[in-house]
Formats: C-alpha cells, sequence, structure tokens
C-alpha cells in the first residue's frame, strides 16, 4: 500500500467510527433533526473537506459520500433538503472566503438548517450577464450602503442571511468593481415580494434594498474580489445542480419509465417504445459522464463536464417530463390547484408528475441558461471564436445600458 492509500485507508476508518458514533449516541429517528444536524456538523461529518471546528475533518470530499449514505439509511434528516442554496453554494463559499469568525458565526446554524441562506445574484437587467450588475454599496465609515434590486431569490422569503454581490466601484472594468456581502434579510431596507412561476407557486422573490446597512464585518473577501467570490458559488451551484450521480435508472428517467409500465398495452406503440428508450440511453450517457467528471474533480482537474452535466441534465428533464406528460394522454392535463402558495422548500410540497413537467421549464434557466452553457463548451472546449464582448476593456460606468 502506497502511501497516499494509507492515508486514504485511515481517512475512511476515522470517517466511519465518526459516523457510528453519532448514529449510537443520536438514533435519527428519534432525535430532534437540528439536534441530530448540529451532532454531526460539531463531530466534522457535515462537509468533510472543510477545515476541523468548522464541520470538516479536512479529509478527501470523497469521503462525504459514506456520510450521506449511512445517515439516509438510517432515517436521518438531510442538510441539503432544508437548506438547499445554503448547503449547496453559500456553505461552501463562506469555507473558501471567510474568516475564522465568519466560518464560526455562520456554517453551523447554516447546516443545522436554523438559518436558511439565499443567493442575491441576479438583477433584471444581468443575469447571464451577471458581472454586469448595478445595485451598488458605498462605504460609510464601518459600514456599506446599499441600493439596488435582484430577482429570482430562491427561498428568499424564509432567509436569515443572503450571500450579496454588489457594484463598489464603478470606474473599473465590470468583473473588478464587485464586492461579496453577507446581508440580514430579516433588517431594515430590505423588501421581500414573491414571484409566481408556471406552477402557480413562488419559490422565488424579487429583494429590494433600500439604504439597506451592511456592516464592514459581513464583507467575504476584498473590496473587489466579488467576481471570485462568486465563481466559487457558481463552480458549487453547477455541481450541485447536474453533477450529481444517482444510481442507474433513477431520478426522472425512474418516473417515465413507470409510466410506460403501467401504460395500456394498446398505448404502447412503437415510436413512443423508441423514444422511451433513446431518453433512457440519454440518462446512462449523462449518469457516465457525471461519473467521469467526479473522477476528474477528484484529481483536482475539474475539466467542461461540470457544464456539460449542467447543460445535458437541464435538457433532459425537459425532454423527459415532455414524454410523461405525453404518455399520460389526456391525464397529463390534470393540475391540482394554481393557488399561490410560497414554499419552504424549493420544488414546493405537493409533488405530482405534471407539477414536476412544469417545474422542468426552468431547468434549463437556473443556475445558468443552457445557451450560455454551450457558449462556455464552445469557447473552452472546441476553442470556437469567442462571444462579442464590447465591454472588455471598458470601464463599468462607460458601457452603455438601458
Ligand atoms: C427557478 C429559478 C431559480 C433561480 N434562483 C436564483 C437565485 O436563487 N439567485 C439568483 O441570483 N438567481 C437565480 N435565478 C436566476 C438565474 O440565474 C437567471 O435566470 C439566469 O442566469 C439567466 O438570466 P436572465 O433570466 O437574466 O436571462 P438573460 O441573461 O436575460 O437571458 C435571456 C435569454 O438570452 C440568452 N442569452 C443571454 N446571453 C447570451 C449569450 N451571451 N449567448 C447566447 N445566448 C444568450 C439566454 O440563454 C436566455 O435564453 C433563478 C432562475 C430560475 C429560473
Amino acid at each position: 500500500m502506497t502511501l497516499t492509500e494509507n492515508r486514504a485507508s485511515t481517512d475512511e476508518q476515522r470517517v466511519e467510527a465518526l459516523v457510528d458514533d453519532l448514529l449510537t449516541q443520536f438514533p435519527p429517528r428519534t432525535t430532534e433533526p437540528r439536534t441530530f444536524l448540529g451532532e454531526q456538523y460539531d463531530r466534522g461529518l457535515a462537509w468533510v473537506h472543510f477545515d476541523e471546528g468548522h464541520g470538516g475533518l479536512g479529509v478527501s470530499a470523497k469521503l462525504q459520500r459514506i456520510v450521506n449514505e449511512r445517515i439516509a439509511a438510517a432515517g436521518g434528516p438531510n442538510a441539503y433538503y432544508r437548506n438547499p442554496i445554503g448547503y449547496g453554494m453559500c456553505g461552501p463559499t463562506v469555507a473558501v472566503w471567510g474568516t475564522d469568525e465568519q466560518k464560526r458565526r455562520y456554517l453551523r446554524p447554516l447546516f443545522t438548517g436554523e438559518e436558511i441562506w439565499c443567493q442575491l445574484f441576479s438583477e433584471p437587467g444581468s443575469g447571464s450577464d451577471f458581472a454586469g450588475l448595478s445595485s451598488r454599496a458605498i462605504k460609510d465609515g464601518e459600514e456599506w450602503l446599499v441600493n439596488g434590486q435582484k430577482v429570482w431569490t430562491t427561498l428568499a422569503h424564509v432567509s436569515k442571511w443572503g450571500l450579496l454581490v454588489v457594484r463598489t466601484d464603478a470606474e473599473t472594468v465590470k468583473h473588478a468593481g464587485l464586492t461579496a456581502f453577507i446581508v440580514d434579510m430579516q433588517g431594515p431596507g430590505v423588501e421581500v415580494k414573491p414571484l409566481r412561476q408556471i406552477t402557480g407557486e413562488a419559490e422565488f422573490n424579487e429583494v429590494f434594498f433600500t439604504n439597506t446597512r451592511i456592516p464592514d464585518a459581513n464583507r467575504l473577501g476584498q473590496p473587489g474580489d466579488g467576481w471570485r467570490v462568486s465563481l466559487t458559488t457558481l463552480m458549487n451551484e453547477r455541481v450541485s445542480i447536474g453533477g450529481a450521480v444517482a444510481p442507474k435508472g433513477s431520478g426522472p428517467i425512474a418516473a417515465l419509465i413507470k409510466v410506460w409500465e403501467e401504460l395500456p398495452p394498446e398505448r404502447k406503440s412503437a415510436a413512443a417504445r423508441e423514444r422511451v428508450t433513446q431518453l433512457w440511453s440519454r440518462a446512462e450517457v449523462l449518469r457516465l459522464t457525471n461519473l467521469r467528471a467526479n473522477a476528474a474533480r477528484k484529481r483536482g482537474d475539474p475539466g467542461p463536464e461540470g457544464s456539460i452535466g449542467k447543460a445535458a441534465s437541464a435538457e433532459l428533464n425537459k425532454d423527459v417530463y415532455d414524454e410523461v406528460v405525453n404518455l399520460l394522454g389526456a391525464d397529463g392535463m390534470l393540475y391540482g390547484s394554481y393557488d399561490m402558495i410560497r414554499p419552504e422548500l424549493v420544488g414546493g410540497t405537493e409533488v405530482s408528475l405534471q407539477k414536476a413537467f412544469l417545474r422542468s421549464r426552468a431547468n434549463s434557466i437556473e443556475g445558468g441558461t443552457t445557451e450560455v452553457m454551450r457558449n462556455i463548451l464552445g469557447e473552452r472546449v472546441l476553442g470556437l471564436p469567442g462571444d462579442v464582448r464590447v465591454d472588455r476593456d471598458v470601464p463599468w460606468s462607460q458601457v452603455p445600458r438601458n
């Protein structure tokens, strides 16, 4: 056994022993979820690759899978499900960019779900071109004064904290003038208004900042680091959305196969069978691509597969649910209620195939559109000529905008 293999095996034994201890002392079925998650965090089993004392053990991220699988099998709570933007994106960003003080303050309650987080990046005039955003912050003593509007902010209505990126210097090129902050979503000067989706629910919101004061101690990274901070968030978002490797034949494709199996024989046409088979094959190709991407990431070489996985899973989900609704025939048009609700969880509370079809329409927009993923692949993988960028070397204040 090499030194590296020896270390990996010792780390694995340590993780297994800590999970044993957690499950024995706090049986998940009889322990209050927040208590359980707090104990999981304190044992370094929240994000095992984070530093010790901050929810991790400083070991390989791949060992997290052992933790998650064993806790799920024992019926334990899931931190991602309770606080998806926080666990999947904001936590990893605080871990990379936060001071020790910030990590101590924010990571534990984020993990236990006591404090929900949201991501305040997109604006009405800047979604794909997020670096062109216009919300401003001006330094005022030991505070920053923020004015502007964000949009599509998932779970802002239940959030305690938001990861906010705003412009702090308008006289430099757009990427260089941004700064990231942690903002109190329940503080003065923050107004959250629901935005209703095609499903009838309002998972996301508009957020208005009017003379909002943020202490300088809530700055993440240095002034001007906002773009680099957001790249950490977006990298985690892409993996969090498109990179999961589910078992063969599971996820949306399993829903399609179930609908197919339950169809009466006279409706199982050869043409429909071929469409279902093609979708199943695409799902399997995506699964194998994500496995390859995970292996590359473990070698420290993230590669282009993150963007491939994001684009491919979005288009596949949409096509799979299209076919589900096709096969359901007239039943595909039946939908419970369009009463507006503001769910506490992404995806809402009611689950149905019809709703999954409607919700899947957002997959090719959220977390970066499919067109933008294709631009990334075209430029970085295929070496095609770059997108037209008229604002690259121009100070943000001089870029024409509407
Ligand atoms: C369900 C959902 C949840 C979301 N949650 C959040 C959240 O929590 N926080 C947050 O900050 N944002 C969130 N978003 C916003 C999301 O990140 C943006 O919608 C996305 O980045 C696209 O931006 P946009 O809507 O402004 O579209 P635009 O950027 O205006 O794009 C409009 C169209 O033009 C195309 N396009 C744009 N630029 C190019 C280009 N260079 N080349 C080719 N085509 C191009 C796009 O593909 C798209 O089809 C969410 C969105 C959805 C749908």
